[in-house]
């Protein structure tokens, strides 16, 4: 059956408000969350990468690595441990499709980029290329192409063949030199996911 936007909204309503006058048993969902406590090995702080918000995570790990629990981090200013529900989900980050919940994290792990990989024009294959080669190679193509399409006249000085996208895992610090960078080369197109 097809949802519409209507529809979800009148079905959220109507269970936000069950919940809100006990008209739905919520004690086995607790009944099963005490009796299925998480475990964990180990803690780390993180950040929620899923919006420019930042929030800080707290993650448990099992002795195989597994992230068994995800809760915000009290200490940390941004979101005084709270979690939207997105970053509340934030164990499932290395989810992969097609392997077992046991095993994803090693997938993630084995699969994760690590190092810069090149395709040549026409090629289908990446090759890995190092550190310093990636960064030559990206400084000589932002200098051709600030040679042959820097915008000069009328006391302008326009980039406009290169686009430069920022992170939200940037601090404002980080955004600022990014952006005088940027603007010192004559890029004009910026753009920042968190656009705060
Ligand atoms: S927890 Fe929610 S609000 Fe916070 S960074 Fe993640 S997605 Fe954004």
């Amino acid at each position: 059956m097809a949802i519409t936007r209507r529809d979800f909204l009148k079905i959220s309503g109507i269970t936000s408000a069950g919940i809100f006058f006990g008209l739905f048993d919520l004690e086995p969902i607790k009944a099963y969350a005490l009796a299925n406590p998480p475990e964990w090995m180990t803690e780390a702080c993180n950040i929620c990468p899923y919006c420019g918000c930042g929030c800080g995570l707290i993650l448990g790990a099992n002795s195989e690595g597994q992230i068994t629990y995800v809760q915000g981090d009290p200490d940390n200013p941004i979101n005084l441990g709270s979690l939207c529900s997105k970053g509340a989900n934030a164990g499932q980050l290395n989810h992969i499709e097609g392997y077992s919940s046991t095993a994803w994290y090693k997938a993630a792990d084995s699969e994760r980029v690590i190092y810069p990989l090149k395709r040549v024009g026409g090629a289908s294959d990446w090759i890995q290329i190092s550190w310093e080669d990636a960064l030559d190679e990206i400084a000589d193509l932002i200098t051709d192409e600030r040679n042959n399409h820097l915008i000069t006249t009328d006391g302008v000085n326009r980039l406009e063949t290169i686009a430069a996208l920022g992170t939200a895992k940037d601090t404002n610090e980080e955004c600022y030199l990014f952006t005088k960078l940027m603007r010192s080369l004559g890029i004009v197109y910026l753009e920042h996911c968190a656009r705060v």
